[in-house]
């Protein structure tokens, strides 16, 4: 049985095609000629039938010019590619507004069978609504994204905000302890300042008491700018000077009270106070320029510096000594008459001594001989302190003379040293001169010296032993020293051995007076030389003088 199939006919297939949802239309040639469009495609373009029907692409939708599409479908229609896209907008007029339109279209050719492209067939499927849901979608992410953003910065914001907030408040605090430190600063300021015044105020004060008293205590004072050496002194010492009061002081006539032989001394001690900024302490004569009376001044100077220790003056006490003067030298006077006078009892006593000690000799009578012996000893030492004192009573009244004449040293060394031995067993005394050599000196004074070194090397060793005394002579110098092993002296007492009366102190069983080496000193001194000393506690002293030879 066959059945027979309903053909359609072309209209019929043609309204089905019409009504088919998807926009569909049928292109020829290469302009896109438009055979037949349905009722989808025409709501897409927003015409009707009669006006895009065999009409040019472009004819029919003008505002596509500029747009990529007639394009397509002139390369569609002649290479026989197919062009598909989605989302792709398209700006059509519709109701003469020209809008945005998105698609999912295709361009298809359609061949025959010998490959030749026949017409196009063109869908496509409105999705703006798809494409602007997506927009807005994307654009509502986007200002959510740009709201997170902006919450979290301000959240950043808020926590910097915070941050900002508590630094501030450090910078308050620190502020406040600032305000608090710097108030406490300019307290203490005050208190300082107010302190420095008190102080300032004090010192004015104590100086002028300090001035007041050496006015009450008859003294004066001067002063040598260290940088200008400008001489400056006060009303006392000019009118001790005899100065007028209304001037400053000229040195010049300073010298000119200042007793001649002491110039020396007083320009020597303020070069070194100067230079060396050694202290400096000295008595010497005066005499009046306007009343002529001769007077006895004391002058103390030490160098003092500025606030960056540097040397700004060297400066010091003047002093009138003269009743302390007159009474040591009528003091000396009295030492030197009596030394005077027990000399000569003294020497006729050494001399009848002398001539017991032959007779007990000759008569062979030992115990006198022994002790007229210890008589002669007893004899010689007062002797020798006899002459001490007296050569001190001469030192201090300018009397004592050096007498000089050509010796041989050798000879009057050896004679004393043989003198010493005789009145001591304790100790042994080794001599040694290098060579011969003639002085011209005070012979009994060089031998008083030497003489002095010896009992002081024998008493400063208790415990007996060697002395040895060595001379020898370089050039022009005779070095002499005697060298004992004793009890030393410390450094600190060594400088002022040479000073008169003095004694180191724990020394009070050895007998003495401390004027031994006073007077060594004036002698070697008298005769242009040098004395110096070289010891160490407990191992032993050495004593060099040096005298030139002429
Ligand atoms: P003194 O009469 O006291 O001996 P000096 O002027 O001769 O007087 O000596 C002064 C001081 O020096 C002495 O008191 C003593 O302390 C010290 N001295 C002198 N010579 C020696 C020495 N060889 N060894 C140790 N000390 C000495």
């Amino acid at each position: 049985m066959q059945l027979s199939i309903p053909y359609l006919t072309t209209e019929q297939i043609i309204d089905v095609f019409n009504v088919t949802p998807t926009a569909t239309a049928i292109h020829v040639g290469e302009d896109a000629f438009i055979q037949i469009a349905n009722d989808a495609m025409l709501s897409i373009w927003g015409k009707s039938r009669d006006a895009v029907i065999n009409r040019s692409l472009e004819d029919a939708l003008p505002e596509l010019k500029g747009q990529p599409f007639i394009d397509m479908f002139k390369r569609v229609w002649n290479e026989g590619i197919t062009f598909s896209g989605s989302d792709t907008p398209a700006d059509l007029k519709i109701d003469g507004i020209l809008k945005t339109f998105y698609f999912d279209f295709e361009y298809r050719p359609i061949k025959n069978t010998e490959g030749k492209t026949i017409c196009i067939l063109h869908t496509a499927v409105d999705v703006t609504d798809r494409v602007v849901n997506k927009e807005k979608l994307k654009d509502a992410a986007e200002k959510e994204l740009a709201l997170r953003r902006e919450q979290g910065l301000n959240e950043e914001l808020a926590a910097t905000n915070e941050e900002l907030a508590a630094s501030n408040e450090q910078l308050m605090i620190m502020n406040e302890e600032l305000a608090y430190a710097r108030e406490n600063l300019s307290l203490l300021n005050n208190e300082l300042e107010s302190r420095v015044a008190e102080r300032v105020k004090e010192l004015s004060d104590s100086e002028e008491r300090l001035l007041q008293a050496i006015d009450t205590a008859k003294m004066g004072t001067w002063r040598i700018e260290a940088e200008t050496l400008h001489l400056s002194v006060s009303d006392f010492v000019k009118e001790l000077l005899g100065l007028p009061l209304d001037k400053e002081a000229e040195v010049k006539q300073i010298l000119e009270a200042i007793h001649p032989d002491y110039h020396g001394t007083v320009l020597k001690a303020i070069e070194k106070g100067l230079q060396n900024h050694e202290p400096s302490d000295i008595e010497y004569p005066i005499r009046n320029l306007k009343t002529g009376a001769v007077k006895w001044v004391k002058a103390t100077g030490r160098i003092f510096t500025d606030h960056e220790d540097k040397p700004s003056e060297y400066s010091g006490l003047f002093m009138d000594i003269t009743e302390r003067k007159l009474e040591e030298l009528r003091k000396n006077d009295f030492i030197g008459m009596v030394s005077h006078e027990l000399k000569t009892p003294l020497t006729a006593l050494n001399g009848f001594v002398q001539v017991l000690q032959h007779k007990a000799d000759k008569s062979e009578d030992s115990f006198s001989t022994s002790a007229l012996g210890k008589a002669y000893n007893q004899i010689k030492k007062m002797t020798g302190m006899i002459n001490g004192f007296l050569n001190v009573s001469r030192l201090e009244s300018g009397k004592l003379q050096i007498e000089k004449k050509n010796f041989d040293l050798e000879t009057l060394f050896a004679e004393i040293v043989e003198d010493a031995g005789m009145l001591q067993s304790s100790h042994k005394i080794h001599f040694h001169i290098d060579k011969q050599v003639q002085l011209h000196a005070d012979r009994d004074k060089i031998g008083n010296v030497l003489s002095n070194l010896i009992n002081n090397a024998i008493k400063y060793s208790p415990g007996g032993g060697n002395i040895d005394i060595n001379c020898t002579s370089v050039n022009d110098q005779l070095v002499c020293r005697v060298k004992d092993y004793g009890i030393g002296i410390r450094a600190e007492d060594q400088e002022k051995l040479f000073d008169r009366y003095y004694r180191v102190e724990g020394n009070d069983t050895i007998s003495g007076f401390g004027i031994g080496l006073y007077l060594c000193a004036e002698i070697i001194r008298g005769h242009r030389g040098n004395i110096w000393v070289d010891s160490e506690p407990g191992k032993g002293s050495s004593f060099y003088f040096s005298l030139p030879i002429d």
